[in-house]
């Protein structure tokens, strides 16, 4: 792999960091509307949550045109990526995706015994997905791919994408993690959800912890072909892992366009912000249509970690190709403002 994260060396105080800016969580999130349902159901949550399991799986697979027996839900779609791997890498083979990529899947399938074969992305960031195409063999079980990928936060061409994942899947399984795509301009052009309408065996991952602002609150879903659903279900728990509470409040957000438009726009002011501030200042950023951004940087990176985190700016710091990398979630304007100022005080 060419992508290493820098961990802590030094014991740092939560309770100093004031722009939390590390971990790609939505600043505005929960909806109002969605903290208001979730304080009601909290007095239904003697009972399990099946019914409304099955009121929203019936929301989600309205909205992405297919019949609820597509849909599975998680508390969260780190549980699906897991749970997909668990399913998939039980006797080995391999997994292709690109590199760098966001490594949940990656990990698991290599922790169960499987080979990773990572494919670099393009000059501009996109997936190579005539290589990825190559490197799929008869011990492939899986292709991943982050579409827009982490933490690069750029993105593949839509239509040449649905022609691999489309020709692809007819060998292997195609798994797209989505967690970003509604921060897109036109997320509908983009999404590859429509090739699971087709009856392709591709496996499209959505969150609620990114636009909707429920990252704490564990929830998402990955639609897929009935009979790839029923091969995860037959083996693992699917609704009995979801609470009421994060239920009714998935509803409630699916239905408050306001809310997420608000959030998509007030994302794309700070990114513009940053982007414009960060590039002024010499440094090459990579064009990001998500909700954090990524740039190399002069400092040694445990130094820069270290100085920011003393500031109270929590960011990552990522090792790619042999150079440090600051990766910075998109917070409120003010804390993009302090975290801009940081940046050029801790620089210098
Ligand atoms: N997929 C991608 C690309 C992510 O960046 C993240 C979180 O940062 C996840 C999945 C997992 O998110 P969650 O488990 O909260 O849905």
């Amino acid at each position: 792999s060419t992508l290493k994260e820098y961990i802590p060396t030094y014991n740092y105080d939560e309770t100093r960091i004031v722009a939390r800016l590390s971990a790609n969580e939505n600043p505005y999130g929960p909806s109002p509307k969605v903290v208001q349902a979730i304080t009601e159901a909290v007095s239904t949550g003697n009972r399990y949550g099946h019914q409304d399991a099955a009121a929203l799986i019936k929301m989600i697979a309205e909205k992405e045109g297919v019949t609820p027996d597509h849909i599975m839900l998680g508390p969260g779609s780190s549980d699906l990526l897991e749970k997909t791997a668990f399913v998939s890498f039980g006797n080995g083979g391999n997994i292709v995706s690109a590199d760098p990529a966001y490594m949940s899947i990656i990990s698991t399938a290599r922790s169960l015994g499987a080979t990773w074969k990572p494919v670099p992305l393009t000059k501009d960031y996109a997936h190579d997905l005539d290589s990825m195409a190559e490197a799929v063999d008869a011990e492939t079980k899986l292709v991943y791919v982050c579409n827009p990928n982490n933490p690069t936060g750029s993105i593949t061409d839509p239509e040449r994408l649905k022609l691999f994942c489309s020709s692809v899947s007819e060998k292997t399984p195609v798994f797209v993690d989505e967690a970003y795509l509604e921060f897109l301009d036109k997320p509908d052009t983009h999404t590859m959800v429509g090739l699971v309408a087709e009856g392709k065996d591709v496996i499209v991952a959505r969150t609620f912890s990114k636009i909707h602002g429920m990252a704490g609150l564990r929830i998402g879903y990955i639609v897929a072909q009935p009979d790839r659903i029923k091969s995860i279900t037959n083996k693992v728990r699917s609704t009995m892992g979801m609470c009421v509470t994060s239920l009714k409040g998935a509803i409630v957000s699916m239905q408050d366009q306001k809310f997420l438009e608000d959030c998509r726009k007030m994302n794309t002011e700070c990114r513009d912000f940053v982007a414009s501030e960060i590039t002024a200042l010499g440094y090459d950023i990579i064009p990001s249509v998500t909700s954090f951004l990524i740039f190399p940087i002069e400092m040694e990176g445990q130094a820069f970690m270290k100085a920011m985190y003393e500031e109270g700016v929590g960011i990552r710091v990522f090792n790619i190709d042999d150079k440090p990398w600051c990766r910075v979630s998109m917070g409120t304007m003010q804390e993009m403002e302090y975290f801009v100022d940081t940046f050029k005080k801790v620089t210098v």
